[in-house]
């Protein structure tokens, strides 16, 4: 492995969207994909399912709610590669309907993972990313809906072209606080911290376009937050209609713009179409 290998790594990868994602690219990127998962015995298995296959991923642990295992990986792709080509921010959790853990517990835990262990990341990962390299992160449609359901200052504020990335902090971690302290709606927040925490990745991929066109403007790279669709999986279940391998297509779609595309950058795409919220 030298440093001029391209590579593109994909977070939570061993199983559902990530993986497939994963397959992908191994058909279609040129040079090494990174197959990472929290938990190495499931994402060696995975990387194992698609050598089966003929593919032929590199693995890497990584818990995204874990600076250490971040770092680590850092430390891995600046050794082997001297930067990252492409990134796919794909990690993901969500409680089930049914779930009965209190909402704020359920608000605290989703908002760490998905917006925190995201923001993480990229933080950490960013800096790595190399010209041309293109970074992917997967957001949801429900931010649609979640959007509307905030009071009129919340969308203001989320929908604010120059808001910055503390005080977007800010605001997730107000929500969290709102929910502790039951008093969220009067607060203006929707009832899903799950939309919530995606409204998050999705304002924080614009501000990282933004900051990224500032100090990197001639480097063209591309940054985008998208829509997988709603997929058969774990997290959305058996009656999603769409298979992992079609709820793949917009995010690669994304990792694999061609290297003179200039957009989209700091969008959110849905079935490769730019959509405006
Ligand atoms: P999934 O089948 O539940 O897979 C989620 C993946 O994320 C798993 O590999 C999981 O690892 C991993 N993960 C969770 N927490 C992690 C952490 N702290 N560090 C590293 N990896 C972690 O879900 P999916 O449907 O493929 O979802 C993938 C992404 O698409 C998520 O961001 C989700 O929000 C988004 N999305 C999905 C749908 C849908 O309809 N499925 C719709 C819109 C958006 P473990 O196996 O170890 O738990």
């Amino acid at each position: 492995m030298s440093s001029c290998a391209r590579v593109a790594l994909v977070t939570g990868a061993n199983k559902g969207i990530g993986f497939a994602i994963v397959r992908d690219l191994c058909r279609q990127f040129t040079g090494d994909v990174i197959l990472t998962a929290r938990d190495t015995a499931r994402g060696q298995a995975a990387v194992q399912q698609l050598q089966a296959e003929g593919l032929k991923p590199r693995f890497h642990q990584l818990d995204i709610d874990d600076l250490q295992s971040i770092r680590a990986l850092r430390d891995f792709l600046l050794k082997e590669y001297g930067g990252l080509d492409v990134l796919v921010n794909n990690a993901g959790i969500a409680f089930k309907n049914v779930d009965s853990t209190p909402f704020h517990i359920q608000a605290e835990v989703t908002m760490k993972t998905n917006f925190f262990g995201t923001r993480d990341v990229c933080t950490e990962l960013l800096p790595l990313i190399k010209p041309q390299g293109r970074v992917v992160n997967v957001s949801s449609f429900v931010i649609i809906s979640s959007l509307k359901k905030c009071s009129p200052e919340l969308q203001q504020k989320f929908r604010s072209e120059t808001i910055t990335e503390e005080e977007l902090v800010g605001l997730m971690n107000k929500f969290v606080e709102d929910t502790k302290n039951g008093v969220h709606r009067k607060e203006g927040w929707p009832e899903t911290a799950y939309g919530v925490t995606k409204i998050g990745v999705t304002v924080l991929s614009r501000i990282q376009a933004r900051k990224m066109s500032e100090l990197r403007g001639g480097d063209k790279i591309l940054l985008n937050a998208c829509c997988p669709g709603w997929v058969r999986t774990d997290m959305a279940g058996p009656t999603a209609t769409k298979s992992p391998e079609e709820g793949a297509e917009t995010p690669v779609y994304l990792a694999l713009l061609p290297s003179d595309a200039e957009g989209p950058h700091g969008q959110f795409v849905s079935e490769k179409k730019v959509i405006q919220w």
